[in-house]
């Protein structure tokens, strides 16, 4: 039997333990949230409020006619309290709605959709663009464009993505272990879409109680549950399509293009509300931890809420954090402040201190090929690396940079310390606008 993995990689050590088996905390939403109005992969949105008006949980803040967008939605109900440019979590300011909770959580009116039957393909993509859902793995990319493919792409493979292979994260490991029900009920709405489809949820084996919860979830039905090796970066898009079924997404092509659709663990259950319940994005699950943090855990924190409250509820820290990190340490990005919102995209806040933060001293490379072995896109690192350096744009693209998934295995083995994955983002950025 094929194992159920992917061609090279790596085996960091996942420090999940600080937080795997705590159950999920609620974060109370404080006084003031703030909703930055770029959420998503798209257009931006036109804010729909002014400073003044009133707003219930639930009601769109914001909202675009573009195909490539969804509404943003208040998540809690209060009073607007001002619309100006704020500080987004990315480092720059952007345009953002301010809301002063009134403590009340006054809802709009949900609807239910009980009946799936009842709905067309077109009504569940409309529920669930107008309820906001977007990848909630870190891309942000509107959800309601990734399950319209255009009809000549037939899907054949639904896979739930309960992978999670970055270090540290457990927020989709805790989803499993406590909400395996309406992590289904999504699966089941995304498969009336595709009636053709066979359907897995693919887990790492570093999980074993979420991978029996899901299974006990799953019995009598014919959704697959999948114990895939435990490897970094398992839970990347192409990585999993090649693990669960075998297929090699051609450079430039999409999951759809091998018949492919890969859905977040959270995504899935906020399909499941915006679809089934009537009710939009307005609360994700965060993990916080990171040496820095005294008591780190699973977060389920309102959209608009501040790191700051976050990681007050995390049991706070008593100096300043070294580094912050949102979305993984491999993955992820640096943050600049506690003082920015979590937004759709939020999936964890890691701080490291002083020490932990330090970059080693990058040094020449010794080739020793070592990237090379660790790249799951068998790409040539060390030489992706020099053209970049050198600013020969046409090697860069001869070595398919742009296949690159910026996963820091590269850089993670190199012994030099080369800045590896840095390097790359440069040159990318550099091939998309010379395209
Ligand atoms: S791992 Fe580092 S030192 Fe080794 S070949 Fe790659 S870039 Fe050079
Ligand atoms: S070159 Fe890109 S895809 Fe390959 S290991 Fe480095 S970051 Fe990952």
């Amino acid at each position: 039997m094929r194992k159920l993995t992917f061609k090279h990689g790596i085996h960091p050590r996942d420090h999940k333990s600080y937080t795997n088996a705590i159950p999920i905390r609620m974060v109370e939403p404080p006084e003031l949230l703030y909703f930055p109005v770029q959420q998503h992969i798209g257009a931006p949105l036109d804010i729909l409020v002014k400073p003044g008006d009133k707003v219930l949980k639930g009601q769109k803040l914001a909202d675009s006619t573009a195909p490539v967008s969804v509404p943003l939605h208040s998540s809690v109900s209060g009073t607007v309290k001002d619309v100006g440019m704020y500080m987004h979590a990315s480092g720059v300011k952007v345009p953002t709605v301010v809301v002063e909770n009134d403590g009340q959580d006054t809802c709009v009116e949900f609807i239910e959709h009980d009946d799936l039957d009842a709905l067309s393909k077109e009504d569940i993509i409309k529920l669930i663009r107008e309820g906001g859902v977007v990848g909630m793995g870190g891309a942000g990319f509107p959800t309601h464009i990734k399950l319209s493919p255009p009809p000549e792409k037939e899907i054949r493979h639904i896979i739930i993505n309960g992978s999670e292979c970055e270090p540290y994260l457990t927020s989709d490991h805790r989803v499993m272990v406590e909400e395996p029900g309406m992590i289904i009920e999504g699966l089941h709405v995304i498969r009336k879409l595709f009636p053709q489809a066979d359907a897995y949820v693919a887990i790492e084996a570093n999980k074993p109680d979420a991978i029996e919860t899901m299974k006990a979830e799953v019995e009598g039905t014919d959704i697959g549950v999948l114990t895939m090796q435990t490897k970094y970066p398992q839970g990347a898009e192409k990585q999993l399509i090649y693990a669960v079924t075998g297929k090699e997404i051609p450079s430039g092509s999409l999951p759809m293009d091998v018949g492919c659709i890969v859905i977040n663990i959270d995504t899935a259950t906020a399909i499941a509300r915006a679809v089934k319940q009537g009710i939009p994005l307005c609360r994700r699950i965060v993990t916080v931890s990171g040496t820095m943090v005294s008591k780190p855990g699973n977060f389920s924190v309102r959209i608009g809420t501040p790191f700051s409250t976050v990681i007050e509820a995390a049991g706070g820290i008593g100096a300043v954090p070294g580094k912050i990190i949102m979305g993984g340490p491999m993955m992820g990005v640096a943050g600049h402040s506690l003082d920015v919102p979590v937004v759709k995209a939020t999936s964890s806040i890691l701080l490291f201190d002083q020490e932990e933060a330090k970059a080693g001293e990058e040094s020449p490379c010794i080739r020793c090929g070592r990237c090379m072995s660790a790249c799951p896109i068998q790409l040539r690192p060390l030489y992706l690396n020099a053209y970049a350096l050198k600013g020969d744009w046409e090697q860069c693209q001869k070595e398919n940079m742009m296949d690159c998934i910026e996963c820091g295995c590269c850089s993670y083995v190199c012994p030099a310390k080369r800045h590896l994955v840095q390097s790359i983002r440069v040159g990318k950025q550099q091939l998309a606008k010379r395209k």
